[in-house]
């Protein structure tokens, strides 16, 4: 029998979490970002969820030619442009569109042969100081572009750094918006924080911005994914979305703990009176962070719970005091949700753990098996 634990992948909450980022922004098109794998859940496995998107948006160029081989005829952005020149041979074959954030990307498209003019996103550094042009020298970049052959059609792009915080867009958005004012071009600012914060109808939006803040394009991420991208400020629940990913496992073994006995490595726990406790399929290096302290909730059998003292590698332990009914086999879910509904979400977990749901589903382990709910018609995953 193989190890106890599984992930499985919420079609529906996909296309949930989908329908949710276009009532936030009715008006602009959506990327359904689907970098790093899917945020980990598997670039095919999400395929069926995500495809009522109008374009996908990912970084590696491999991705992307998983995308095609899926059937995606529409639109998919390269949010980091290319690497290096051959590249770009591949954007003509397959028709991505991609992001322009430096010289030496526009540099690459003025020597690239193709009868195939490109879609690019001329991407700005409004503040962030990751990638783009800085506003001083955006326009040149963009006039520089329009006059290549090898150019169809410029976009224009930046990113937030504090969309999700007190900081908020305003300043960046003012940035991107004196240097862009008269540029033709479809515009795309938005991720998830600043989709469901931002927009009209969020809670933070001001009414002058927030249709810019949709723009043509938005482009979220994490909350396809039903991870909420402001938590602890709001909630997943908040943000009415679901999580896209459970993380299960089953009970392998009971211990019966005495008053004063200590568990696991580091005897970091130690029983304050007798209890029970229950030992779980399921360690760090499956993707659970050892970081979590004694007292992360779980779901045993639906049920809320704690784990207890530290994490260990093929192994963690929840506490069994109150739920006389679990034992052996009893299911825990460590983020997602239970057979009767109740949810433990990744940001939950990630907080308890001093990092982000972000962190939690990009990094579950090649050696979970992952199942796709519903299982799809023809077997799409790998
Ligand atoms: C990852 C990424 C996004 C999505 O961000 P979320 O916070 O996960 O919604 C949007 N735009 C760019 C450029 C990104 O790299």
């Amino acid at each position: 029998m193989p190890r106890p634990i599984q992930a499985i992948i919420h079609t529906e909450s996909l296309r949930h979490n989908l329908a949710r980022a276009r009532a936030a922004a009715p008006d602009a098109r959506i990327w359904a970002v689907v970098k790093a794998n899917a945020y980990g859940h598997g670039i095919e496995r999400v395929y069926e969820g995500l495809r009522g998107a109008d374009g996908f948006a990912l970084i590696d160029l491999d991705e992307a030619q998983r995308v095609r081989h899926l059937g995606w005829r529409g639109p998919i952005l390269l949010l980091e442009g290319v690497f290096e020149q051959r590249d770009l041979e591949l954007c003509s074959r397959l028709g991505l569109w991609h992001a322009v954030h430096c010289d030496e990307q526009i540099d690459m498209l003025a020597t690239h042969k193709t009868n195939v003019p490109h879609r690019v996103f001329l991407k700005m550094n409004s503040g962030m100081n990751r990638l783009g042009f800085t506003p001083e020298r955006y326009r040149a970049a963009w006039t520089r572009l329009n006059l290549l052959p090898q150019v169809e059609e410029i976009s224009l792009m930046t990113h937030f750094a504090d969309a999700d915080g007190p900081q908020g867009i305003a300043q960046q958005m003012a940035v991107f918006n004196a240097v862009t004012q008269d540029l033709p071009g479809e515009r795309t600012v938005a991720n998830s924080a600043a989709t469901l914060r931002h927009t009209a109808g969020g809670p933070l939006q001001k009414p002058d911005l927030a249709a810019q803040v949709a723009g043509d394009w938005v482009r979220p991420g994490i909350m396809v994914y039903g991870g909420s991208p402001d938590y602890p400020e709001y909630d997943a629940a908040h943000w009415g979305i679901q999580p896209a990913m459970t993380l299960q496992a089953r009970i392998i073994g009971v211990q019966e703990m005495a008053v004063g006995a200590a568990l696991g490595y580091g005897s970091s726990f130690v029983a304050e009176q007798a209890t029970r406790i229950g030992i779980v399929a399921c360690g760090y290096a499956d993707g659970y962070p050892r970081l979590c302290p004694t007292g992360t909730p779980v779901l045993v059998d639906g049920q809320r719970s704690r784990t207890l003292g530290r994490v260990s590698m093929d192994m963690l332990v929840v506490d069994l005091a109150h739920l006389p009914e679990a034992g052996m086999g009893s299911m825990v879910t460590l983020w997602g949700k239970a057979g009767n509904g109740a949810v433990v979400s990744i940001d939950e977990v990630a907080a308890k753990a001093g990092t982000v749901g972000w962190e939690l589903i990009c990094a579950l382990s090649l050696r979970v098996p992952v199942v796709v709910d519903p299982a799809p018609e023809t077997n799409a995953s790998r």
